[in-house]
């Protein structure tokens, strides 16, 4: 028994150290590529549950590796986290992601937002509401046209600190959003006094959908309580008819998933719902 306790030992600390070099990789690659702009947005419509046009967009950063090719977030947001690049990369993003929104919105479509991730922290780093007051002036982009998603356990970590942080947002004119909603431990006492518009219902609800009891009884109270509070409700990660005529019947105001689009390239996205339709 002790033998294996060691060996256990050795195979555990050899896991550690592949993981320490994959973490070294990303860090080190990432530095590399904030200076050498291989970072991208994709973008995803959001779509008004009544009219099916796309309204808005949500930004999703990407980072064009030469060799890895192209590298999802799964693989780089908690290193950036961990090591405060998230900082400088949030900032990248957002800069951007309104510059693109300004020339869509100029498009003279319905097309009139983009929504940009804020991770914990970037929300607790005290700069933050600098970075954006200044983005916003230096792209000219109507603050009202842009929406800030924020996770639920991100603004929980201190909710009286985020209320503070969130009223500053507020009087700049920023859209506030609630993203991954009903994951964490929301109060309803907070769910009140924060000045939000709207909360992001997240996509582990809407997997089982129409089918599971559970998941339908969840989107229903949420959106009722949402509502109740004048919060609009969008939904992401819907990909089949069935999931959306049960959203549209619960009066959900927005849609996002794959059933519309994957998230494409800003390109694609003019191709396909600024220049041709809308839709
Ligand atoms: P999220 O904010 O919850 O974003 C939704 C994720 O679900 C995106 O993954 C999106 O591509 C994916 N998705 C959208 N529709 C569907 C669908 O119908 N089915 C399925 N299976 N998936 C769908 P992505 O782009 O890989 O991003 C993953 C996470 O990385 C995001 O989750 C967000 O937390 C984070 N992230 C992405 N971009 C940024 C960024 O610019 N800044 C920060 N701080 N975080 C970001
Ligand atoms: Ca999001
Ligand atoms: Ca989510
Ligand atoms: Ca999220």
């Amino acid at each position: 028994a002790k033998d294996r306790g060691k060996n256990n030992f050795q195979f555990y600390t050899l896991e550690m150290t592949e993981k320490s070099i994959e973490r070294m990789k990303v860090e080190r690659g990432l530095r590399h590529a904030l200076a050498h702009d291989e970072l991208r947005l994709h973008y995803q419509p959001q779509v008004c549950t009544d009219s099916g046009v796309v309204v808005s967009a949500e930004a999703l950063v990407r980072w064009q590796h030469p060799e890895w090719g192209l590298v999802y977030p799964d693989r780089f947001i908690t290193v950036a986290e961990e090591t405060g690049l998230i900082v400088p990369i949030g900032a990248w993003v957002l800069r951007e992601a309104c510059l693109q929104a300004k020339t869509w919105i100029e498009n003279d479509g319905p097309f009139g937002g983009v929504a940009v991730n804020v991770s914990a922290r970037q929300f607790l780093d005290t700069n933050l509401f600098q970075t954006v007051k200044r983005t916003l002036a230096e792209t000219g982009l109507n603050p009202s046209a842009l929406e800030l998603e924020i996770t639920e356990s991100a603004i929980m970590q201190d909710p009286e600190n985020t209320l503070q942080v969130l009223h500053q947002f507020q009087g700049l004119g920023v859209r506030l959003s609630i993203d991954d909603f009903g994951t964490g431990y929301s109060s309803l006492t907070y769910l009140r006094r924060f000045p939000i518009q709207s909360v992001k219902i997240d996509r582990s609800f809407v997997i089982d959908l129409p089918g599971d009891e559970g998941s339908k009884t969840l989107v229903r109270a949420i959106t009722a309580l949402a509502h109740e509070l004048k919060l609009s409700v969008i939904v992401e990660g819907v990909e089949t008819k069935d999931q959306l005529s049960f959203l549209t019947e619960q009066k959900c105001d927005s849609l996002q998933g794959y059933m519309f689009s994957r998230p494409v390239s800003a390109e694609q996205f003019q191709q396909d719902f600024i220049n041709s339709g809308f839709k």
